[in-house]
């Protein structure tokens, strides 16, 4: 199991909450020596306009620092997908988070869809045809869904329930029926923790979303399966939450 960090992911790039300070060191600390940390390159332009339009990646290039992580952000998801894709699972530790960006703009906290570029390079790469992305964030990811709109080889899966209980069964009955695929992502945001935004998930429950993405994987896609960070903002519970998930998914 590889998480891909940089550290230029401790930057305070802009005020909001998925760029607080803290943040990825409450992971960082947590996560500590027990896995193996790679670090990313920057995406380059060529592989943002897979997802985004040349004007949506010049607005973000005005704002250098931003820029600056954001390619490193989105770096991070290429490797994690292309780490999955040889056969290793990964977790991209990363920030900004993506699923809010579409292909020409951007909201709540993103800039470019990480996990929206990763996936289209492996396609453009001949790699994969069908992908599964799973974001269980406690928000809907219309950046993603923008991306792939019209795609059918592609499905985004963002489940909604009132349980924890039925989240996870949801999320269960979705993969038992998801079909073939030649990948699996998942947009992993905390935020739906019980002492998060969406007061709902438990830690554990990451740990079962894990095992389950894991099982799923090895049936359908010969285990190649990958996460990559979107939300989560109590920095007290947050880093518990990313290792449960990661343990469950190694
Ligand atoms: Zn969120």
């Amino acid at each position: 199991m590889k998480i891909i960090f940089h550290e230029r992911f401790y930057e305070v790039y802009t005020t909001d909450p998925a760029a607080a300070s803290g943040r990825m060191e409450a992971i960082t600390e947590v996560l500590g020596k027990d896995f193996q940390w790679v670090t990313p390159s920057p995406a380059r332009d060529e592989d943002l306009t897979l997802v985004h339009t040349a004007a949506h990646v010049e607005r973000v290039k005005r704002d250098r620092d931003v820029y600056e992580v954001g390619i490193l952000s989105a770096g991070g998801a290429i490797l994690a997908a292309q780490t999955a894709y040889d056969g290793e699972p990964a977790f991209g530790l990363i920030r900004p988070p993506g699923h809010h960006a579409s292909p020409d703009s951007c909201w709540g906290f993103c800039y470019f869809n990480n996990v929206a570029v990763a996936l289209r390079k492996l396609m453009k790469e001949g790699k994969i045809k069908k992908a599964l992305i799973l974001d269980f964030d406690l928000h809907f990811g219309d950046g993603t869904e923008n991306a792939f709109m019209g795609n059918s080889r592609v499905d985004y899966f963002h489940p909604e329930e009132t349980s924890n209980k039925d989240f996870i069964r949801k999320i269960e009955g979705h993969l038992e029926r998801a079909g073939s695929f030649d990948i699996l992502a998942v947009s992993a945001g905390f935020d739906r923790h019980a002492q998060d935004w969406g007061g709902l998930l438990e830690t554990e429950d990451y740990r079962a979303i894990g095992s389950m993405v894991k099982t799923f994987s090895q049936k359908i896609c010969q285990g190649r399966r990958f996460g990559v960070l979107e939300g989560g903002y109590n920095h007290d519970v947050l880093g518990y939450n990313v290792r449960a998930f990661v343990e469950g998914m190694a």
